[in-house]
């Protein structure tokens, strides 16, 4: 169920389907080049600032698209290892934008490593039972054109704050598609949200440097696996057995290990790189020795990295995270097989708390966004992950 917008995000648009636009109302093609540089690269905020454009031609555009889908309602002035844009779209739905920065020394906080968390549905329809994003199950997939608007959001933020070399690079250094909602499942929004992205008349944003991360829906990995561009895939596993992973992911059901470990396979064998398998560690659901060693024979016979993720406690939920003792224990059958396996043990700020806690926080009203854990700092497990 699209939303249908009175105008079309210019977000959403390729440099083809642009030039198509132009060329129908007898203008060069061109001008189709300089207007995304006037979006992507010089990224100005009016159709007024496109000066090198005429006068008509200007009016035009502002008729026919929408140059900001999504509109910034909330974000701090000051810095944080976690910021988070909250943004409402045109039929004011909310959506969330995490900035994850990874203090780097002597380099300050504004020009550290930045890792960008961008969602790509209200809500979600996959029912996970302990996500914060699926509790009211999905309201709608985004558009590709708010999808890309999101990280534009995030350079006009922190373009005037970064230094850089080159000024029209963008200002951050890994996107992870964690944020609200199933990518996989709003899949074509997603690539050509992500090929706007990765376009050099675009954000020009390699795709090595973009991660999807999915519950596991089979034949949309598979499809993943041959798209051209090689993105990175990760894979929220969270229970090394079916009976466990059924027990907390529905999606497990129409997908079961067996479906699911040999597309990730295929995935792996497609790419030559590491998957990453995410594992929420919850107490008593899947925190055990057992799953540890059958985790520990998944990531060896995938050969893939495992990120395991303290839960994160979500209001409402009754789900808790285990001790540290436990935590070390079960990563510790990982590391001793000489599985690739990094364990976060700061409170929140891991890039998977942040971005998968998104919807309660936003859904409980405007007032008060709250940072997600102001208490600590995060290495940038993105960098580990590949
Ligand atoms: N739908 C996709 C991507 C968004 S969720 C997916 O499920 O992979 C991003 C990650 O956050 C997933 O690994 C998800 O399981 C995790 N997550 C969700 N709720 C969480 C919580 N309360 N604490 C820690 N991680 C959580
Ligand atoms: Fe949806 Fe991912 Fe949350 Fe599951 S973990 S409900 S797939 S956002």
């Amino acid at each position: 169920m699209p939303f249908l917008p009175q105008k079309p995000p210019i977000t959403g648009e390729t440099l083809d389907s642009l030039v198509e636009r132009l060329e129908a109302r007898g203008e060069p093609a061109f001008r189709a080049k300089q207007i995304l540089e006037w979006v992507y690269k010089k990224r100005v905020r009016s159709w007024e600032a496109m000066s090198n454009l005429s006068r008509p031609l200007r009016a035009w555009l502002e008729e026919t698209f929408d140059l900001e889908p999504a509109t910034l309602v909330l974000g701090k002035q000051s810095l944080d290892v976690t910021d988070k844009l909250l943004l409402e779209l045109r039929d004011r739905c909310l959506i969330e934008t995490v900035i994850i920065r990874a203090p780097q020394e002597g380099v300050g906080l504004e020009n550290s490593r930045k890792t960008i968390c961008i969602s790509t549905q209200v809500g979600c329809a996959m029912g996970c039972v302990f996500c914060a994003s699926g509790l009211a199950g999905l309201k709608r997939d985004l558009s590709a054109g708010e999808i890309v608007s999101q990280l534009l959001h995030v350079c006009h933020r922190e373009d005037g704050r970064t230094r850089r070399s080159q000024p029209e690079r963008v200002p951050f250094d890994n996107l992870v598609v964690m944020g609200m909602g199933e990518p996989l499942a709003n899949y074509e929004a997603l690539i050509l949200a992500l090929t706007i992205i990765n376009a050099d008349w675009g954000l020009g944003f390699g795709a090595r440097r973009i991660t999807v991360s999915t519950s596991g829906l089979v034949p949309k990995i598979l499809r993943l696996a041959d798209e051209p561009l090689g993105f990175r895939l990760a894979v929220s596993l969270h229970g090394a057995t079916d009976e466990v992973r059924e027990r907390i992911m529905p999606v497990n059901k129409a997908y079961p290990l067996d479906t699911l470990i040999p597309s990730i396979k295929a995935f792996t064998e497609k790419h030559g790189r590491m998957v990453t398998l995410e594992f929420i560690l919850i107490e008593d659901v899947n925190d055990s020795l057992d799953q540890a060693e059958k985790l520990r024979d998944i990531a060896l016979d995938l050969h893939a990295h495992v990120n395991l993720i303290p839960y994160n406690t979500v209001e409402g939920l009754p789900w808790k995270r285990p001790s540290g003792n436990r935590q070390e224990r079960f990563a510790r059958v990982l590391a001793d097989a000489q599985v690739s396996v990094t364990l976060r043990r700061e409170k929140g700020h891991d890039i998977e708390a942040a971005c998968g806690q998104l919807r309660l926080k936003t859904e409980r009203g405007i007032g008060a966004i709250p940072t997600l854990n102001p208490d600590s700092s995060i290495p940038d497990p993105m960098n580990k992950s590949g």
